[in-house]
């Protein structure tokens, strides 16, 4: 499957071409056209098969095409388990959006805390971020999550390894409404917890699983 036979924005296509991006890996063969029909996802696949594409491509579609719940509230939530993770998708978050127009913030722990809060009050769509201190913003007010339109748990069997089930839980509650899309990425499924968090917040989901993961 090449990318330009999905019916995603110019921009987008245009950005994903300019990166070298033309034919999609079969893990994003097969999540991203679910994903777009607004689908709750859980998907396993080794290292390395192309998982963060095969989000962020259909979370930019649904920012730049469709119109959003909330003008204050960000739209896609992405959390990873390290700081190092969360700043690699947000660059490659950002490398995708040319040009300044959608407002993306990253939302690290261990980092000043006010500059955080003066990010966030630019209204930023997309924010990607480790759990611990997107649940602290969400405690001190500083964010909310009732527009949250797309949540998207990268590597959620690291982040429940790390211990963030509870923060993961608190920003679920925070977010929980109807139209909320949630897409779970994981390299192993066989563990409770996970299969519990599964239950939790994804609602009907449609389960993608490549090989054996790892
Ligand atoms: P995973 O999260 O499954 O471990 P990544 O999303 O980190 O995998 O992708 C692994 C590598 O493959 C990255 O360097 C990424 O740029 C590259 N990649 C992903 N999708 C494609 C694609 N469709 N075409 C070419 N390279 C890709
Ligand atoms: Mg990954």
């Amino acid at each position: 499957m090449l990318f330009s036979d999905l019916p995603l924005d110019h921009r987008l296509q245009n950005a994903l071409q300019l990166k070298g991006f033309n034919q999609a890996t079969e893990i994003q063969a097969k999540a991203v056209p679910h994903a777009l029909l607004g689908k709750d996802l859980i998907v396993s696949s080794k290292t390395g098969s192309g998982k963060t594409l095969a989000y962020l491509v259909p979370a930019i579609q649904r920012v730049l095409r469709t119109k959003p719940l909330s003008k204050k509230d960000p739209r896609v939530l992405i959390l990873a388990p390290t700081r190092e993770l969360a700043k690699q998708v947000f660059l490659q978050l950002r490398a995708l959006l040319d040009g300044p127009g959608a407002n993306v913030a990253l939302i690290l722990g261990g980092e000043n805390f006010n500059d955080q809060v003066k990010a966030l009050k630019r209204s930023p769509q997309f924010i990607v971020g480790t759990a611990g201190r997107v649940a602290d913003h969400l405690t001190d007010k500083s964010l909310f999550l009732n527009g949250l339109e797309l949540l998207i748990l990268d590597e959620a069997d690291r982040m429940l390894d790390l211990g963030f089930a509870p923060q993961l839980k608190h920003i679920h509650a925070k977010a929980d409404h109807r139209k909320r899309q949630t897409m779970m990425f994981s390299a192993t499924l066989d563990n409770a917890e996970l299969h519990y968090l599964t239950q939790t917040l994804l609602k009907a989901p449609q389960r993608i699983s490549l090989g054996s993961a790892g």
